[in-house]
């Protein structure tokens, strides 16, 4: 059994490292958080006071974090993860961040001998709960190779995507496509209901035609065709809106950086923009579909 630095606690980090834990590694854990690291300490990991106290003499660290900035700050900073690594050690990146950030903290890794991937996931806190995530790792083949025992404990599906920073651009040109398809599915069930079209009828229609995604026929907006949909609980996510509008934002800046026109993203950005700031970011992201409607 490995011993396993896991920095960032929260809705996400928290579960996946409980699953790292059952598997019967040993856990030194950080977050800047308090109740986070008491309800890690009663799961059975031993609490250190930062990230460089966690890395110290451990075989892998894992990250949780919110953005790009923090991750520099955890890895790259004074007291931080790179500084402390012991020679081999395995790091893992988790969060969703931006492509150049990722590939700036890979680079400082690989200057210090440190094999490492950033390795975002999709599934939501459900699937972080029950170890289904999917992975989209970014790195050096054989440091996929060692991260990938460890991911599939936490995960269902792990695919390696290329060099450092793929996992990345895996995930933002994912949702990316998911918002565009989305705020389709959405606009498609709104004409219908104008032109007195049963939602249930387009549904039956489209989920076999060729309007089909998975917008459509896994997290169909409206209530009724898919019971087990947001759109069934009053649009409690699920996958925030927010974070719906955080990616396509790391989207944008990364086709900005790259010199790629996306105007379906841009203005799927632009619309989740006003449906997260007229206060609706905490609901699920395909509840846009009330503004789609006329209705928030
Ligand atoms: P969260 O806000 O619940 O958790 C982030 C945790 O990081 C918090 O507990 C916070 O205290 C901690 N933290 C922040 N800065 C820190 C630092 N410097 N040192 C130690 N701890 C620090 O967020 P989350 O929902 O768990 O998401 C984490 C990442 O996973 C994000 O990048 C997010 O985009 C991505 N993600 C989330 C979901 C989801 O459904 N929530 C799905 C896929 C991907």
């Amino acid at each position: 059994m490995a011993k396993v630095a896991f920095i960032g606690l929260g809705n996400m980090g928290g579960p996946m490292m409980l699953n790292l834990l059952k598997a019967g590694h040993d856990c030194a854990v950080f977050d800047l958080s308090s109740d986070a690291m008491k309800a890690a300490g009663e799961a059975g990991a031993t609490l250190a006071g930062g990230p460089g106290e966690a890395t110290r003499g451990v075989d892998v660290v894992v990250t949780m974090l919110p953005a790009g900035k923090h991750v520099r700050g955890v890895y790259e900073g004074e007291g931080g993860v790179i500084e402390n690594a012991s020679a081999g050690t395995l790091l893992i990146d988790c969060s969703t961040i931006d492509v150049a950030s990722a590939r700036a903290v890979g680079e400082a890794a690989k200057a210090a001998g440190l094999p490492m991937v950033d390795a975002p996931v999709s599934g939501g806190t459900a699937g972080a709960a029950a170890g289904t995530l999917t992975f989209m790792v970014g790195g050096p083949e054989e440091a996929f190779v060692a991260a990938k025992p460890f991911l599939d404990i936490m995960g269902g599906t792990i695919v390696h995507a290329g060099e450092s920073g793929n996992g990345q651009a895996a995930k933002i040109c994912n949702n990316m496509l998911l918002g565009i398809t989305m705020l389709g599915t959405c606009e498609a069930f709104m004409l219908a209901k104008r032109l007195g079209l049963d939602a249930q009828k387009l549904f039956d229609i489209s989920s076999k035609a060729s309007g089909q995604s998975w917008s459509m026929t896994s997290y169909c907006p409206v209530p009724g065709p898919v019971p087990t949909t947001p759109a069934n609980r009053d649009y409690q996510p699920g996958f925030a809106a927010a974070m719906m509008l955080k990616d396509l934002k790391l989207a944008q800046e990364a086709a900005a950086q790259v010199d790629a026109a996306t105007p379906l993203g841009s203005a799927a950005e632009s619309l989740y923009s006003l449906f997260c700031n007229a206060g609706n970011g905490g609901l699920d992201f395909s509840g846009i579909i009330k503004m789609i409607d006329g209705d928030a």
